[in-house]
């Protein structure tokens, strides 16, 4: 049973010298546990800031300890009527091949309803951040300009599509010419901005959004966001989702600069994590399969093979690597 651990924590960028791979035997099963064997692994950019000392909304690991994440496995023994052998499931475990469960800790995922990768991607966490980030306090509104940063990941290709399902013009941010086009000629999306490319990243979103901005849904924080800012319209919204331009800095950059321009347009920022609607799961999970299943809601998962790419596959998400929700495929079904 292959694992892998966090061994220092990460000044900055994480590198993999901050993990260790260790082996260890199988579990064995007591009565009321299952053995889940793992057959794909979710790389988060939420997992970063877990691999600091500090406290957030989860406790950050321990040095030492095995990482944990979304996982997608498989039952390979059962002692417990919650599950039978094959049963798929999905749930909060560790980056190793195989975890003992006890009832409850893990959810069964219905193979039928889409592929079992969804239940980490479109029809999982990022699907569900999208979809009440946007809907509960982005509310956009027909002919309304969206904005959303971070746009061609698993977050950000939802919220765009959601976006347009509500009648509003989407502009998308992201990191290359291909997700650019991506978004653009498969999701629908208005205008994309290429901001690796764009120069002045104020001027190419003046240019993007001549009626300004009425929701943004930020990703990422930092410049991108500022340039963003100074375009907000009167009563604009802000879910703030995540600042993954900000996780890898050595020094924390907290500076108040939009301050300003959320007074004078009095628009609305609220941060928020996607548990806060734990108890609208339902809901929104059947308003993303029914759109799935209509054909109206697409998706792109960026899978690396096997469990010794899962750290590459990690570090990759603070490259842009991945279009869509990136996983790691440890085993075959
Ligand atoms: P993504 O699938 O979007 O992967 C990360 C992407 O971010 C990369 O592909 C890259 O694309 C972009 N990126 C990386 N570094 C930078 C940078 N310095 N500046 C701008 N863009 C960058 O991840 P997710 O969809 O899973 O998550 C998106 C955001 O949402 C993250 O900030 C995450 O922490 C947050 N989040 C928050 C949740 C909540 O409950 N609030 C829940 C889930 C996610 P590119 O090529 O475009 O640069």
């Amino acid at each position: 049973n292959r694992q892998i651990r966090l061994i220092s924590r990460p000044q900055g960028m994480p590198g993999k010298q901050n993990f260790e791979f260790t082996e260890s035997e199988v579990p064995a099963i007591e009565e009321g546990q299952a053995l889940v064997r793992t057959l794909y692994l979710s790389v988060d950019p939420y997992m970063r800031g877990r691999m600091n000392d500090q406290k957030s909304y989860v406790p950050p690991y321990k040095v030492g300890e095995i990482i944990t994440g979304g996982v997608v496995g498989q039952i390979a023994e059962s002692r417990t009527s919650e599950f039978n052998k094959g049963d798929y499931v999905v749930g909060n475990l560790g980056w190793q091949e195989y975890s003992v469960v006890k009832a409850g800790q893990v959810t069964k995922v219905d193979p039928s309803l889409a592929p079992v990768t969804t239940a980490l991607g479109i029809l999982g966490m990022p699907g569900l951040t999208a979809y009440f980030g946007l809907l509960d306090i982005g509310q956009p509104k027909e002919g309304e300009t969206v904005v959303v940063s971070g746009a061609a990941g698993a977050v950000g290709t939802a919220v765009g599509q959601i976006a347009k399902l509500k009648g509003a013009r989407v502009v998308g941010i992201a990191g290359s010419e291909e997700k650019a086009e991506y978004l653009k000629n498969e999701l629908g999306f208005d205008v994309v901005v290429n901001y690796r490319s764009a120069g002045d990243i104020h001027a190419a979103m003046k240019e993007a959004c001549p009626d300004g901005v009425d929701v943004y849904f930020d990703n990422v924080g930092g410049e991108i966001s500022d340039a963003v800012l100074s375009l907000i319209n009167k009563g604009a919204r802000i879910p703030l989702c995540g600042q993954i331009a900000l996780y890898n800095l050595e020094k924390p950059d907290n500076g108040p600069r939009i301050q300003g321009r959320l007074l004078t347009n009095s628009a609305l920022m609220k941060g928020f994590i996607v548990g806060d609607y734990s108890a609208r799961y339902p809901e929104g999970m059947k308003d993303l399969a029914s759109w799935l299943k209509a054909g109206k809601l697409k998706y792109r998962e960026n899978i690396v093979e096997g469990f010794d790419q899962t750290i590459e596959a990690f570090l990759g998400l603070f490259k842009g690597e991945n279009t869509g929700k990136q996983l790691v495929k440890v085993a075959e079904a």
